[in-house]
């Protein structure tokens, strides 16, 4: 049975458009051709980080966020970069009764404006830097864990990423959901591991209720 559902954030909650936009800007290179580097570096099977290095290859992403905040830039999402589904899925969740959390890799201040944004709406938020443990590193799902008061084979991960989600929450031995959208999902959706190792995939955060309903109906 599945009775907790968590939430990775960036292009799964997120549309991280404005987000890499805004540090496409910062860098000064056009904001097409530094998405498109985004999508090559990930279809390489690096580090999205690596992106930044392209274009400035002395960069340092804590150093530049610091940079950003003292100049008044600092990175952002509101309640105008969640996807449409997001309210309405969490909403659907929560009336069947599901535990709901959301934890990603993200900064002390990316968790402050989700704790703003979700307070009402969900049971747990945690971030990669609460927890001094990012994705894919099994010691942040095994503090998801910890966190959610259900066993393993109860959560259901949902992410967009088969790399830090799907693989990892996989051999922590969750129940996964691939969301088909953003970069890493749309480059990684036909390979062989995103086709076989979620236990749902979907297009939109809106399938999950009738998904997870069947799921249970089945393992009653
Ligand atoms: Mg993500």
């Amino acid at each position: 049975m599945i009775r907790a559902v968590v939430f990775d954030v960036g292009e799964c909650l997120v549309d991280e458009t404005t987000e890499y936009g805004t540090w496409a800007d910062w860098l000064g290179v056009p904001r097409h051709t530094f998405h498109a580097m985004f999508g090559a570096v990930i279809a390489q099977g690096r580090d999205y980080r690596e992106v930044f290095q392209e274009f400035q290859s002395d960069f340092d992403l804590y150093e530049q966020r610091e940079k950003r905040a003292a100049a008044g830039k600092p990175e952002h999402f509101g309640e105008a970069d969640l996807y449409a589904d997001v309210r309405p899925a969490l909403a659907q969740l929560r009336a069947d009764g599901l535990w709901l959390g959301i934890a990603g890799n993200q900064t002390v201040r990316a968790g402050g404006i989700l704790r703003e944004l979700f307070t009402d709406d969900v049971d747990l938020i945690g971030t990669s830097d609460d927890w001094g443990a990012s994705k894919p590193d099994p010691e942040f799902f095994r503090r998801v864990a910890k966190v959610t008061p259900f066993e393993n084979d109860e959560i259901l991960y949902v992410g967009d990423r088969v790399d830090n989600d799907i693989r990892p929450a996989v051999s922590a031995g969750m129940h996964t959901a691939l969301v088909h959208r953003g970069p890493w999902a749309t480059i990684q959706w036909r390979s062989e591991e995103a086709e076989k190792l979620p236990t749902f995939r979907v297009e939109s955060l809106l399938e999950l209720p009738t998904a997870i309903r069947k799921f249970n109906e089945q393992a009653r």
